[in-house]
């Protein structure tokens, strides 16, 4: 059996697998993420790989940020990444193993369209809507990264001129109304000027320490007004934004992952795709939303994809993105 390691690096954890050429994970370690800089990423991702064995051919690996030529360009959400971190390399070099480095959003969607709900498509957008709102694209059936590394950046569409604050520090993006850190901002102004939730209530009885994509889904089923009205306000956001997305590159699906999509399911996707209609130019265009199948497998499969493509190319460790 032919194996490849997938590598997906996030702020709080590491998960490093081994994936096989049907895309199936044969076995898999999930690592804290080291605070003290790159060299000790480095180190557990290759801890992380000895552990497992299995003796991988290629390493790919999806990190929290732009990446360029194997570069990570940086990585906020990364303690001790200050500066460009040429992590493929670094990784390359401790291995001895050809290795890739993308961004783990798009990486998400490659493994979204080479094994789960994007499978068999040909023009894929992936929106991740987490604490922030991430994405990445499969174009004509290749994964499209962009001239520098930095395509796909689905929550930084700008929706309203002058709108909500985001994470980026502009105003008006997708993210700002749709990732799970400005919901809790939106909910905390809201809550400041007087208005009822029943929000936080929720948040206790589920025995939660934040507002949890499943205390959202509790609180819309009890019709409270505060949670119905900013998650409208998410999914028209989405919507516009999926609506401009769609103009631009006619898709022909789009996967929406992240803790709100599997925790309302295929409803918000429908949801998205009526708020996305009025904004198409060809609004009765064959486009499928659907909800992510893979979970936290498919920035490994996605990257451990990666790697394969670059055992084809021939092993230049610095080649892909
Ligand atoms: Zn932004």
């Amino acid at each position: 059996v032919s194996v490849v390691a997938g590598v997906d690096v996030g702020g709080t954890n590491i998960a490093v697998g081994l994936v096989d050429e049907d895309h199936g994970v044969l076995a898999e370690q999930q690592v804290r993420t080291p605070t003290d800089g790159p060299e000790a990423v480095v180190a557990a991702i290759t801890d992380a790989l000895d552990d497992l064995g299995g003796d991988p051919e290629a390493v790919g690996i999806g990190a929290p940020g732009p990446v360029n030529h194997g570069v990570l360009q940086s990585a906020p959400n990364l303690a001790g990444f200050t500066s460009p971190v040429a992590l493929a390399d670094l990784v390359a070099g401790a291995t001895g193993l050809p290795v890739v480095l993308g961004n783990d959003a798009s990486l998400g969607v490659v493994g979204e369209w080479v094994a789960g709900a994007a499978r068999g498509y040909r023009f894929v957008l992936g929106i991740w809507a987490g604490t922030g709102v991430g994405g990445g694209l499969v174009l004509d059936g290749v994964p499209y990264h962009g001239a520098s590394g930095g395509a796909g950046e689905f929550g930084h569409l700008v929706i309203r001129e002058g709108g909500a604050l985001c994470g980026c520090g502009r105003r008006g993006c997708v993210e700002a109304y749709a990732g799970r850190a400005s919901l809790e901002h939106a909910v905390a102004i809201e809550v400041e000027a007087g208005r009822p939730t029943r929000l936080f209530e929720i948040m206790q009885e589920e025995g939660k320490d934040r507002l949890t994509a499943g205390v959202w889904k509790k609180a819309l089923r009890a019709q409270d007004p505060m949670a119905t009205r900013l998650i409208d306000d998410a999914v028209e956001a989405l919507g516009i934004g999926l609506g401009t997305a769609t103009n631009l590159l006619d898709l022909d699906c789009v996967v929406i992952g992240g803790g709100l999509a599997e925790k309302l399911g295929q409803e918000l996707a429908d949801a998205i795709l009526a708020a996305a209609r009025p904004w198409m130019l060809v609004p009765d265009a064959d486009l499928r939303v659907v909800v992510a199948e893979l979970g936290d497998h498919a920035g490994i499969v996605g990257a451990a994809t990666e790697a394969r493509a670059l055992i084809r190319q021939g092993a230049d460790p610095k080649s892909g993105e």
